[in-house]
């Protein structure tokens, strides 16, 4: 072992890291947040746009009910306070790609605060804390690629100028990098259950900066932050964070001093690079903004908005361990999204043995949609077809692997169960006893060495002539069947 191992090893433990996330979210509203433009993504560029998210003099914003109604959802998912009036500001900047030279937001007095989001951390429960919601416009975009004549040009789609954003900023609750991994599952499927975005991270509905520092462990102050902006996976961000910790640990052992600055990720060298030092608040000359009225969300309102509130992720998976005694992993799995779960609970309900259709899920279909590296979204069978096959069995119609070759042929042509059962003619397992005592005849006569070997006492052959039985049925036989008439033969 080399002694450099030993020291950073020595040092990452002298020192405990601090990890608060800022995550911008785009919400689902058909418009923009202060005009009608689309916010439709992929439109060609410069052709969503008008003079107000064009910041052309005089042209005067107007607040999308749609896009407070979904903010203050999520708000309300990620358990936060809703503050009845809420301020929006200008947050004051120049860059190519904000032509009005600043940005609409809400600063001192946002639309929600106080939340939290649960993660599992060494087996518990963590809270970590949600500091505020709030909503604001998204800025354009600069290209700098796809220029066959000159890598120096720059160009600007205005198209998302004006679109709505949530920023959700944690309390710095996040110990590990694990945890900030487990922080940001969990609200993307928060948000994922509202419905209020689509959180798309190559879209860009979704995009994490990532603030952390280091401080000596048991000591109280926090050290000086850097903040890493632009990593668009969530594996990346955990790459990123643990880089950047090392890194920081490094810089305090040699006798340097953090700066506080803005890094970017390469993902290919796993590195962080320095690229500005940051912007201090004030920097940003913050004021209200004068042309929109202070919002309110009033009581009324909010009751309103209350009731679309999904049934969240893990009150659901506690509820469907109870109700349909399913497992845990079981529940995460069929949760994996909130149609998938409406889908697996109206099945299950109609099913004779909704425990049978979760076994069959994680038993018979997860196996294949992975080989078919495909999820469960897009399962050429429906949980309808899982509860229909899992009753075949459950009455005894089908054997467990006249279900497996059915799965295989829904796989291979991309149909559904009950379809393919229909398709080949309703297939029943054999409980014809008169032609499987023929079966089991032949099996014997064709197996004399492991017949001399049963009547010697080893008793396990019988397993053996199960298997050739049902091998000889073209596992249409009816186990427990065969089984029974085995013994009965072999006495
Ligand atoms: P800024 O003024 O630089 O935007 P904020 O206080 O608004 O900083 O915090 C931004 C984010 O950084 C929040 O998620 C917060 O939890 C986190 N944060 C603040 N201070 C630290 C620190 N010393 N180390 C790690 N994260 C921090
Ligand atoms: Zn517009
Ligand atoms: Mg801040």
């Amino acid at each position: 072992m080399s002694t450099s191992v030993d020291t950073s090893v020595a040092a990452g433990a002298k020192y405990e890291p601090v990890i608060g996330l800022e995550v911008h979210v785009q919400l689902l509203t058909a418009t923009k947040i202060f005009c009608s433009c689309s916010t439709r993504f992929g439109a060609p560029p410069n052709t969503n746009v008008c003079p107000v998210c064009l910041g052309m003099p005089g042209a005067l914003p107007v607040l999308n009910r749609k896009a407070v109604e979904f903010a203050t959802l999520a708000a309300m998912a990620l358990n936060c306070r809703i503050n009845e009036t809420s301020i929006f500001a200008r947050k004051n900047y120049f860059y190519p790609d904000l032509p009005k030279g600043y940005q609409i937001s809400q600063y001192d007095k946002p639309l929600a605060e106080h939340g939290f989001i649960e993660v599992p951390a060494n087996g518990r429960r963590k809270k970590i804390g949600i500091t505020r919601v709030h909503l604001e416009e998204d800025a354009g975009k600069s290209l700098h690629e796809g220029f066959p004549d000159s890598a120096e040009k720059t160009a600007i789609d205005l198209n998302r100028t004006g679109v709505p954003l949530i920023e959700i900023v944690s309390e710095p609750d996040i110990a590990t990098p694990d945890e900030a991994y487990e922080y940001l599952t969990r609200l993307k499927e928060i948000i994922l259950y509202t419905g209020v975005s689509d959180c798309n991270m190559e879209e860009g509905s979704l995009r994490c900066d990532a603030n952390v520092s280091v401080r000596p462990r048991g000591q109280k102050e926090f050290g000086t932050k850097t903040e890493i902006k632009n990593v668009n996976s969530f594996r990346f961000i955990r790459e990123a964070l643990v880089y950047e910790i090392g890194r920081q640990v490094e810089v305090i052992e040699s006798g340097g001093k953090i700066t506080q600055e803005t890094r970017l990720y390469n993902a290919n060298e796993g590195k962080t690079y320095g690229m500005r030092s940051k912007e201090q608040a004030h920097d940003y000359r913050y004021f209200p903004e004068p042309d929109l009225l202070p919002l309110v969300v009033d009581e009324k309102w909010r009751a309103e908005i209350a009731r679309s509130l999904p049934e969240l992720p893990e009150a659901r998976r506690e509820r469907m361990v109870k109700e349909y005694g399913i497992t845990e992993y079981d529940a995460q799995v069929l949760t994996f999204s909130r149609s998938l779960a409406d889908q697996f609970e109206t099945a299950a309900k109609a099913a004779k043995n909704p425990k049978r259709v979760a076994n069959l899920v994680q038993g018979e279909l997860m196996g294949r949609l992975k080989a078919k590296g495909i999820d469960i979204e897009q399962s050429p069978i429906s949980m309808k077809g899982v509860a229909a096959s899992a009753d075949l069995v459950e009455a005894g119609a089908i054997s467990g692997k006249m279900l497996k070759d059915l799965y295989d042929l829904c796989f291979e042509r991309g149909k559904d169960f009950p379809q393919v059962y229909e398709d080949e003619g309703r297939p029943q397992q054999s409980t014809d006893t008169s032609a499987l005592e023929k079966i089991i005849d032949e099996v014997l006569t064709a197996n004399p060495r492991q017949l001399e070997q049963y009547r010697a006492g080893k008793k396990t052959m019988l397993g053996f002539f199960v298997g050739q039985v049902m091998k000889a049925s073209k596992g249409q036989a009816n186990p427990q069947l065969v089984n029974e008439l085995l013994s009965k033969k072999l006495e």
